[in-house]
């Protein structure tokens, strides 16, 4: 086997319920040893690509393949796949240990190298000591990494991970994602991890697939779909932007009548377009424009646009200023990092600059509404 085929190739899936359609046309490879997470909004068809993966669930078209490995027609128990999911799904009835030796028993494991494995196993999930309690001795984070530690006991190739922390409080969810990726790099395998939460999907996945109406809309490492998200979707899904309505024309974007390089239109024709910006990638600074200023301006030198300011508010190590410009009735909003707007002192009403240090221009899609 060439290197190249090791891992899954999800070629063409189609999955309807009914007149719906849960998956459209979804291909997708994850390499050998990847961690990849698949995100998007609620009801996007994360949880059916998944199942269909883990072989829960049949595709109405279109195949899978395991290591060039045609494995679209196998049930769950023939593929070698680990399932975690949001609610521990734990046996209440069987203590911690049994729970994870479920599956090496339905294996017929020897009961010597049974014993080995799952005390290697809570070793490794942290949980030394804890095999003869029942899952209602534990806490919700603890339940998971048994859920973990019993789904990766059979060894499979690939785990599939279906929200699991979704459920657990924000603190020990972040501990439990550090440890998931430490876990991952030491065993070694190809997991796939669903999420909506774009900050647990960014922190932890070599890349991600953003989800969308069944479809991908993009796939890249967590630098590429933030930096350069390829639609509008991905751009408001990952969410804190201002969205304003522009025009291009001639390979410049125009925001407010400040010009921006634009060179994927380079036609005479004006054409509406959509203009986003970050609040984080925004400049402010006190002041209103000179009159050199908007000669310059005029020239297209200078490329700040006046406003002012309508709210700050303060969230924990940022703060976000709510601007209004003065030529229209929009709210901007500005994110500064909590000391420097400290040292700025703004107020309400004050008159302030605004300068994007990077936009984003779409085109407007015909088959995409806001
Ligand atoms: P996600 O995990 O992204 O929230 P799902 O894959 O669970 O999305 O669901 C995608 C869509 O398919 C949803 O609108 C859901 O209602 C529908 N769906 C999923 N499973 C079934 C099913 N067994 N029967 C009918 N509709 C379903
Ligand atoms: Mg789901």
């Amino acid at each position: 086997m060439n290197e190249q085929s090791r891992g899954i190739h999800i070629r063409d899936i189609s999955k309807s319920f009914g007149a719906f359609k849960a998956l459209d046309h979804v291909s997708l490879e994850v390499p050998q040893g990847t961690l990849l997470a698949l995100l998007g909004p609620s009801g996007s068809g994360k949880t059916t690509l998944l199942r269909i993966i883990a072989g829960l669930e049949w595709p109405d078209a279109g195949t899978i393949e395991e290591d060039g490995t045609n494995i679209t027609d196998r049930h769950a128990r023939q593929r070698e796949v680990g399932f975690v999911f949001q609610h521990y799904a734990l046996f209440r009835h069987m203590s911690v240990f049994e729970n994870i030796a479920f599956g090496l028993r339905v294996r017929a494991v020897p009961q010597r190298e049974i014993v080995a494995r799952v005390n290697e196993l809570l070793h490794l999930v942290r949980l030394e000591g804890l095999g003869q309690r029942k899952p209602s001795q534990l806490s919700g984070g603890q339940r998971q990494r048994v859920a973990l530690a019993r789904a990766i006991a059979i060894r499979p190739k690939i785990l599939l991970l279906d929200e699991p922390f979704g459920a657990l409080d924000a603190k020990v969810r972040v501990e439990l994602r550090q440890w998931l990726r430490r876990l991952h790099d030491e065993i070694g395998m190809t997991s796939i991890f669903v999420t909506h939460d774009q900050e647990e999907a960014f922190e932890l996945a070599d890349e991600v697939v953003v989800m969308n109406h069944g479809k991908i809309e993009q796939r890249g490492t967590p630098d590429e779909v933030f930096d350069q998200p390829a639609t509008p979707f991905v751009m408001d899904f990952l969410g804190n932007v201002n969205l304003f309505h522009g025009r291009v024309e001639k390979g410049q974007a125009f925001w407010h009548g400040i010009p921006i390089a634009y060179p994927d239109y380079p036609h005479a024709e004006a054409k509406a377009a959509r203009v986003y910006l970050r609040p984080h990638e925004l400049e402010l600074v006190r002041g209103t424009k000179s009159a050199s200023i908007e000669n310059k301006e005029q020239s297209g030198q200078e490329q700040s646009l006046s406003a002012h300011v309508l709210r700050i508010t303060r969230n924990g190590a940022i703060t976000r200023i709510s601007c209004r410009p003065h030529d229209s009735e929009s709210e901007l909003h500005v994110d500064l990092p909590a000391e420097a707007a400290r040292s700025l002192a703004l107020e309400t009403g004050e008159n302030v600059l605004i300068t994007p240090r990077n936009v984003r221009v779409f085109l407007p899609d015909p088959e995409y509404v806001i």
